[in-house]
């Protein structure tokens, strides 16, 4: 579904990414992890056209990421991305944030989008605050509602960007269990995230880079059960 075969990157002189290669399958997670400053952010937007590649090429589906000429904003209709700091209108309410892609990109009809909306926000326990806005939720009801609004577009893959890292420890799980309900309900996920109890339960495969490079990309279990490479293990003995 996701094929991202040897792509380097440079910002300017400075190389971010060098010769990275992983594939996410149809319905698989796999979850990226790896110190600060390795690239991951970098690496989950190059995957929606977000950031050019110089080298290498990323194929989501049929369609060519990196070569010239493809339609990315048809692309990213696609692809459902959350990021770190929940980017929802600050001026619209969660009603509005969750219909407005689905009427202006879709095309569906109010009462269709109103309907996808509310099904949504019911499933992760928002629809008694359908018609807040932003600023009147916490951090992980927002961060629910940027999960729902991504999903209301019918992705068929989301990547997330250290979804939980901005949030109080209360509010990571009820944002980590909407995760773990996608993942299970088959949803293909590329996730960069420390949450180690997360990748366990659910990804399939970790991708572990340092330095702009993939250096582990294993099974989860023999991720954690032997990580071979020692930056791998390093990073797992602080962080675990
Ligand atoms: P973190 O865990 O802190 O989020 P990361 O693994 O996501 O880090 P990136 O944000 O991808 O890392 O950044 C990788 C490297 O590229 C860093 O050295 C960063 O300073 C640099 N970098 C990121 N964005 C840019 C940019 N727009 N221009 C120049 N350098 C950048
Ligand atoms: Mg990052």
């Amino acid at each position: 579904m996701i094929s991202i075969e040897n792509i380097s990157k440079w910002y300017g002189d400075f190389q971010v990414l060098t010769d990275c290669t992983t594939h996410v399958g149809k319905g698989e997670v796999v979850v990226v992890c790896g110190p600060s400053g390795s690239g991951k952010s970098t690496l989950i937007k190059c995957v929606n056209g977000l950031e050019p590649v110089q080298q290498g090429r990323i194929l989501v589906e049929d369609a060519d990421v990196t070569a010239k000429g493809t339609n990315l904003t048809r692309l990213r209709s696609r692809i459902g991305m959350v990021f770190q700091h929940f980017e929802l209108y600050p001026h619209m309410s969660v009603r509005e944030n969750l219909c407005l892609g689905q009427q202006k990109v879709l095309g569906r009809s109010r009462d269709e989008a109103n309907a996808k909306a509310e099904a949504l926000i019911s499933r992760v326990g928002l629809l008694p605050h359908i018609e807040k806005f932003p600023g009147q939720l916490s951090g992980g009801q927002q961060q629910r509602v940027a999960i729902s609004r991504a999903l209301a577009m019918d992705p068929i893959a989301m990547l997330f960007d250290e979804p939980t890292s901005a949030l109080d420890p209360e509010m990571i799980n009820e944002v980590l269990d909407v995760m773990v309900e996608l993942a299970q309900d088959g949803m293909t996920m590329m996730v960069v995230t420390h949450e180690m109890g997360f990748a366990r339960k659910v990804a399939d495969r970790v991708v572990f880079m340092d330095a702009g490079r993939v250096v582990e990309d294993r099974a989860t279990e023999e991720f954690f059960g032997n990580p071979e490479s020692e930056r791998a293990q390093d990073f797992l003995s602080k962080i675990l």
